[in-house]
């Protein structure tokens, strides 16, 4: 009995919960991509905002997040973002958010609008799912199923996130083919379309860095230009205030106390992580956790997990662990 009303004690104080994605496609395509844990279907999306409000949660922009954190009493809320920004976040993720009335909140990387970032792994899904095979420096990988294109993109990704340079990526867009710079462009937020979406109701633009570099490997000036930079490039940009901001990567390893000092600095109002937990009152602004949306878990039970507590729990123990 004391146990469980302590835990329905815990329960009542956390009141927020925040949730991040990265890219969305057509139900009727998400089974074939390479990458499809970093894809939401859209018809899992629009289940997972229409469960989480049945479960009694409001969906809030960030502003109203922060509202409700320093003057508990409003309800409990979910806040939704989308990290870095592609082409289907204007085509698809607004429109749907849009007709679901429902606010999102958009982190952008200004380097994919200002077209100074190669976005190898879209480029090499796209690479894979057309290709029946295609040859990694020496080896030859076959991608007659969906199950082998996953596998080749799971291999060829991790070997280029090492090497961290864009050669191999050149090499293969070269041996298939492909141009780069229309692979760009096929997956590329425009500042035209982020234009269009500035202003929409609901929809908050945040910033996501200049470059996407992890922010607590950078010295202390590098790191201020990445997260001040961003906010400046977005509000010349678009000409609207930008208030929230969101660490790449976003684990323990990726953004720590100084960072979170930077975020407060540089003038915005808060900051988001990856860390999975539930928000309480007087949490702090700029180390929001957020829970990752992963998409081959299109189950609103995993949703669930994460309004509960439950996977934030599962992970520190696997951390302690
Ligand atoms: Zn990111």
């Amino acid at each position: 009995m004391i146990a469980s009303s302590t835990m329905a004690g815990r329960r009542s104080r956390q009141i927020g919960c925040c949730m991040i994605f990265h890219r969305a496609v057509a139900s009727v395509d998400w089974a074939a991509m390479p990458n499809r844990g970093f894809y939401l279907d859209l018809a899992y999306l629009e289940r997972l905002v229409r469960y989480v409000r049945a479960c009694g949660w409001d969906i809030v922009s960030l502003d109203e997040a922060l509202r409700r954190l320093t003057e508990p009493g409003h309800g409990r809320f979910v806040n939704i973002s989308l990290d870095d920004c592609y082409r289907d976040t204007a085509e698809l993720v607004v429109p749907l958010f849009q007709r679901l009335d429902a606010p999102i909140t958009l982190f952008v990387t200004t380097d994919i609008p200002d077209e100074r970032l190669r976005l190898r792994n879209a480029g090499l899904e796209t690479i894979l799912r057309h290709a029946d095979v295609v040859h990694d420096d020496d080896r030859r990988l076959d991608l007659n199923t969906s199950k082998q294109k996953r596998a080749a993109y799971a291999d060829i990704s991790s070997r280029w996130e090492s090497s961290g340079s864009d050669e191999s990526y050149l090499r293969l867009c070269k041996q298939v083919g492909q141009d780069p710079d229309r692979l760009d462009d096929m997956h590329r937020i425009t500042w035209t379309m982020l234009e269009r979406l500035r202003g929409l109701p609901g929809v908050e633009i945040g910033a996501h860095t200049i470059s996407h570099r992890r922010i607590s490997s950078l010295d202390a000036d590098d790191a201020r230009a990445e997260i001040g930079g961003s906010r400046v490039r977005l509000e010349q940009r678009l000409g609207i205030p930008v208030r929230h901001f969101a660490f790449p990567y976003g684990q323990s390893a990726d953004c720590g106390q100084r960072d979170f000092a930077m975020v407060r600095d540089a003038g915005y109002a808060t900051g988001s992580t990856t860390r999975k937990a539930l928000i309480r009152p007087g949490a702090n602004p700029y180390a929001l956790p957020r829970h990752t949306i992963n998409g081959t878990h299109r189950h609103p039970a995993f949703a669930q997990a994460h309004l509960s507590g439950l996977s934030a729990l599962a992970t520190s123990v696997l951390r302690r662990g």
